[in-house]
């Protein structure tokens, strides 16, 4: 059978676009090298803008909404943001790529465990890819398999118009703790003393989610001190599921033929509110209009990357601004967190943020 497309990677990312391509009428095969549920390193913890980008209800899978965070300070000061409306929705991200993957293939999709990816053929009009169970073909080939993935690997990176391989690799490790009262624990971010990083707490319903995460690579993102922090913390040192990965912040593709289209963001950041941004933007709302145009395929195809590309443009002052920001905040955190510390200040944007305002429209007038 050939699928109309083959999406390798089954995270939020893939399982967002296939939804989006089945629910559009399209043949989609859903490909992921783990059987799920699965554990993928990550905190769970998603604003309300994420949230909403959901094509389907997963209020049932948020465990806590948090109203208010601790920030610690790298002197060891501290203040507290508060907000009428949740700042933060906990999830456990195993339960939530499950139930992701089991919306998608109730509305039709199918989904293959493949343990590897041996190679891809692109033909004139279908794109092969040779794995561990079998070969598959599609009209398209859509990689979402994560910050290191192999789709990126096996495309010819010199037919790309950008550069395909700015990754720009962040470390993170978490783990989940036990504590008597978990209700009781707020979430928090404690920044490092000389480092550009922090520690969290991010509580669930029934333990907290403790991590680290620095944009250098430094002995600091370690399990020890992950264990002493939780320690400080939650008043025990005990980890549980740890998990480290290095987060590689950079694209996604979509290679197909003719035309060998490929695509590539190299300023998106880690973080589930943008795989499901561009996903939805490319899925839902520009591809099926385009790759159905009446002027032909190869037509619809050139429409439906420039339609892409325009659309993009528009997520990029908000990408800009978030780099900038991170930028002072790790070059000069003392400075920016006493500013943050003014309430005007941080009431100010705890208030955009839970209201899922762009950062443009917080920071410019
Ligand atoms: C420690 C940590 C904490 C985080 N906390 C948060 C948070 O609290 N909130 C938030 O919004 N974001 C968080 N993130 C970022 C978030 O996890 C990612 O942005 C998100 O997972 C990216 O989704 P994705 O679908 O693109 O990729 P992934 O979730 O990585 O999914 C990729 C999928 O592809 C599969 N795959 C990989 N290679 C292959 C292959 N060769 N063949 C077949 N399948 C393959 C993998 O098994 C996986 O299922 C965190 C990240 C880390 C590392």
């Amino acid at each position: 059978m050939t699928y109309d497309v083959i999406i390798a990677g089954a995270g939020p990312a893939g399982t967002a676009a296939g939804f989006d391509l089945v629910s559009a009428g399209y043949a989609v095969l859903l490909l992921d090298r783990q059987r799920f549920p699965r554990k993928k390193a990550c905190a769970g913890g998603l604003t309300s803008k994420a949230v909403a980008q959901y094509a389907y209800d997963i209020s049932g899978l948020i465990e806590r909404s948090c109203h208010e965070m601790v920030i610690h300070r790298p002197d060891g000061t501290s203040f507290v943001i508060r907000e009428r409306r949740p700042l933060c929705h906990m999830t456990r991200r195993a339960d939530l790529d499950q139930y992701c993957l089991n919306r998608f293939r109730s509305a039709g999709g199918q989904f293959r465990n493949v343990d590897r990816i041996r190679s891809m053929v692109q033909h004139d009009d279908s794109v092969t890819i040779h794995t561990s169970r079998g070969a598959f073909s599609a009209r398209y080939l859509m990689g979402a398999d994560g910050a290191n993935s192999r789709i990126r690997a096996l495309l010819n990176h010199k037919t790309l118009q950008t550069r395909p391989y700015c990754i720009h690799k962040i470390f993170g490790l978490e783990a989940d703790v036990r504590v008597s009262r978990p209700e009781q624990v707020s979430m928090t971010l404690a920044f490092f003393q000389n480092q550009p990083g922090y520690y969290w707490i991010f509580p669930k319903k029934t333990h907290v989610n403790v991590g680290i995460f620095s944009r250098a690579r430094t002995p600091m993102v370690s399990e020890k001190n992950l264990a002493a922090f939780a320690g400080r913390y939650l008043g025990t040192e005990h980890l549980s599921h740890v998990t480290g990965y290095p987060i590689g912040t950079g694209g996604g593709w979509l290679c197909g033929s003719p035309g060998r289209v490929g695509f590539f963001w190299p300023e998106t950041r880690p973080g589930l509110l943008n795989q499901f941004r561009r996903r939805h933007l490319f899925c839902r709302d520009i591809w099926p209009g385009c790759s159905n145009s009446c002027h032909g395929r190869v037509d619809g195809e050139k429409r439906a990357v420039s339609v892409y590309a325009r659309s993009l443009s528009r997520m990029r002052l908000d990408l800009t601004l978030s780099r900038y920001a991170a930028a002072v905040l790790y070059r000069w955190p003392g400075l920016c967190l006493n500013i943050a510390a003014i309430p005007a200040v941080h009431q100010h944007f705890a208030k955009g943020y839970a209201a899922g305002r762009p950062l443009s429209r917080m920071f410019l007038p």
